[in-house]
C-alpha cells in the first residue's frame, strides 16, 4: 500500500466520491481482490444533527442485498432501519388510489426507510476490514495520462495514479465536465422538501404518496410508529416558503396537504430544500473514467429509486471488473463497453418511468384526471399488473448482477 500511496504503483481503480454510491463499489472491488483509492473532497461526512437524518432514502431489497454483500448492512444500526410492508398511492384530484402490500406477493417487506448517516457508518465500518482500500482526502483538480493508467492531481499538489477512474462524484460531477461527458437534459420546475415529522396516529409500516397539482407528497415510515420522513415535491415559490416559515404553519399546512390521514402533524424538524433535475449521461465512459450514481443519472424522487439505481451500477461494475479480471483494466474499453450495455437500459426505463409519473401526475387537464384516476383505481384491482410493477419497484426485475438476485433472500429482516 505504502508504494501505491506515493504513486509509485497504481491502484487498479480510484473511486472518486465517497457516498453511498462509491463507498459500496469501494467494498465490492475490494472483496474482488482490487487495490483501491477512495477519494473525497471532505475528509467526514456530515452526522447526524436532528433525531433523525433529515437525508433519508428509501431502500429496495435488491439494495439491501448489494449493502449486505458490500459488508456494510450488518454493520449499520439496524434499530434505526424501518422496514415497510405496504405502499398507498393516490391523487389529490379525484378518488383513484392504488396500494400495495408485501404478503400479497408472499414477502414480509416492500422495502426499508435508512437514513444516510447509518449507511455511510456500515460502508465505512466495512471499509476499515479491508486493507486493499486506501481513504483518501482531496478534491481532484486535473487528469493527466499516464502509461496503462491515469494520474489523478488532486487539492494541495498531491497525486496518484490508477489504472481506471470511477466518478461516483455526484450530480454536478467534475470528473464527467474534465473529460467531456455530455448530458441529455429535461427541466422539472420542482423543488423537494425534506422533514421529518411526529403524527398523531402510527404509520404502520406503510409508504404513502398524495399526488397534488404541485408534486407528490411522501410520508415514509421511519422506525419509530409516530414518525416519517417527507419528501414534498412543490412549485420552487412555495418550497422557499415552506422551508423559511415557522413550525407551526409548516406543520398545519402539510397536514392539510396529507388529508390529515396520520391524524395532525405534531412535529417537525427543520426543513431542507434540493432542486429536482433531470439527467443522462449519452456515455457512460470516457478514456479511463467510468460513471456510476448520480454521475450517470439523475431522476424525479417521486419513485424514490435514484440511489437503488446507483447501487446496482455499482453492483454490475464490480462484477463486470471481478469477471474480467484485473488485468483487463489496462486496458478497459471492452469491459467499460459491457457495463454500460448492461447498464444503459434498465437506467433509461427508470428515467422514463418516473418522468412520464411526474408529468402525468402534473397535469391540469380534467380529462386527463379523470383518465389516470380511472387507470390507478383499474390497475389497482390487476393482481399480475400489480405484481410486476411491485417488482420492478422492490428492484427484483431486469439484469440483475449475482448479488442482488432476490434468491439471496434468506435472510429475515
Ligand atoms: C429529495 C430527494 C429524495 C431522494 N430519495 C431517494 C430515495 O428514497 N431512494 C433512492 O434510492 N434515492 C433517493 N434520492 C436520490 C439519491 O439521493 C441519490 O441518487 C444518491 O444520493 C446519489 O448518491 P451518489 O453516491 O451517486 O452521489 P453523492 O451522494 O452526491 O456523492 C458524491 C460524492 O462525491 C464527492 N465529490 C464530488 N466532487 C468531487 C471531487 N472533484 N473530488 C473528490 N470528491 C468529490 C462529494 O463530496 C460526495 O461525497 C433522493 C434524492 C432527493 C433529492
Amino acid at each position: 500500500m505504502a508504494a501505491r500511496a506515493t504513486g509509485m504503483i497504481p491502484y487498479d481503480v480510484a473511486i472518486v466520491g465517497s457516498g453511498v454510491v462509491g463507498a459500496t463499489l469501494a467494498c465490492l472491488l475490494a472483496e474482488a481482490g482490487c487495490h483501491v483509492a477512495l477519494v473525497d473532497g471532505i475528509a467526514r461526512h456530515p452526522a447526524r444533527d436532528e433525531p433523525w437524518d433529515l437525508r433519508t432514502f428509501s431502500l429496495t431489497p435488491a439494495s439491501r442485498r448489494i449493502l449486505t454483500a458490500a459488508g456494510a448492512w450488518p454493520r449499520m444500526d439496524l434499530a434505526r432501519v424501518a422496514p415497510y410492508h405496504g405502499m398507498q398511492v393516490w391523487d389529490a384530484a379525484g378518488s383513484g388510489m392504488i396500494d400495495f402490500d408485501a404478503a400479497a406477493n408472499a414477502r414480509s417487506t416492500l422495502g426499508y426507510i435508512a437514513e444516510q448517516s447509518n449507511l455511510l457508518h456500515g460502508l465505512f465500518a466495512a471499509l476499515q476490514t479491508h486493507s486493499r482500500v486506501a481513504l483518501i482526502t482531496g478534491v481532484v483538480e486535473t487528469l493527466l495520462p499516464a502509461p496503462d493508467g491515469v494520474n489523478l492531481q488532486l487539492s494541495g499538489g498531491r497525486g496518484l495514479q490508477a489504472r481506471v477512474i470511477a466518478a461516483c462524484d455526484g450530480a454536478d460531477s467534475p470528473l464527467r465536465e474534465l473529460v467531456g461527458i455530455e448530458l441529455e437534459v429535461r427541466e422539472y420546475t420542482q423543488h423537494a422538501v425534506v422533514a421529518n415529522v411526529r403524527t398523531e396516529r402510527p404509520h404502520g409500516g406503510i409508504a404513502r404518496q398524495r399526488f397534488l397539482a404541485d408534486g407528490p407528497l411522501a410520508f415514509l415510515p421511519l422506525p419509530d410508529p409516530q414518525w416519517c420522513s417527507v419528501v414534498w415535491s412543490t412549485s420552487e415559490a412555495h418550497a422557499a416558503q415552506a422551508v423559511a416559515e415557522d413550525d407551526a404553519s409548516f406543520r398545519a399546512e402539510l397536514g392539510d396537504a396529507f388529508e390529515h390521514t396520520l391524524g395532525a402533524v405534531v412535529y417537525t424538524s427543520r426543513r431542507l430544500r434540493f432542486p429536482l433535475r433531470w439527467r443522462h449521461a449519452t456515455r457512460y465512459s470516457a478514456e479511463r473514467v467510468v460513471l456510476a450514481g448520480d454521475s450517470a443519472h439523475l431522476m424525479h424522487p417521486l419513485a424514490g429509486q435514484g440511489m437503488n439505481v446507483g447501487l446496482l451500477d455499482a453492483a454490475v461494475l464490480a462484477e463486470c471488473i471481478a469477471r474480467a479480471g484485473r488485468h483487463a483494466l489496462r486496458h478497459p474499453r471492452a469491459l467499460f463497453r459491457r457495463y454500460e450495455r448492461r447498464r444503459r437500459t434498465e437506467v433509461l426505463m427508470m428515467l422514463e418511468a418516473t418522468d412520464r409519473l411526474c408529468r402525468l401526475f402534473a397535469h391540469p387537464h380534467p380529462a386527463i384526471a379523470w383518465l389516470r384516476n380511472t387507470g390507478l383505481g383499474l390497475t389497482n384491482h390487476m393482481t399480475l399488473v400489480k405484481r410486476l410493477l411491485m417488482s420492478h419497484a422492490m428492484g427484483d426485475a431486469g439484469d440483475l448482477p449475482d448479488i442482488a438476485r432476490p434468491a439471496r433472500d434468506a435472510v429475515p429482516f
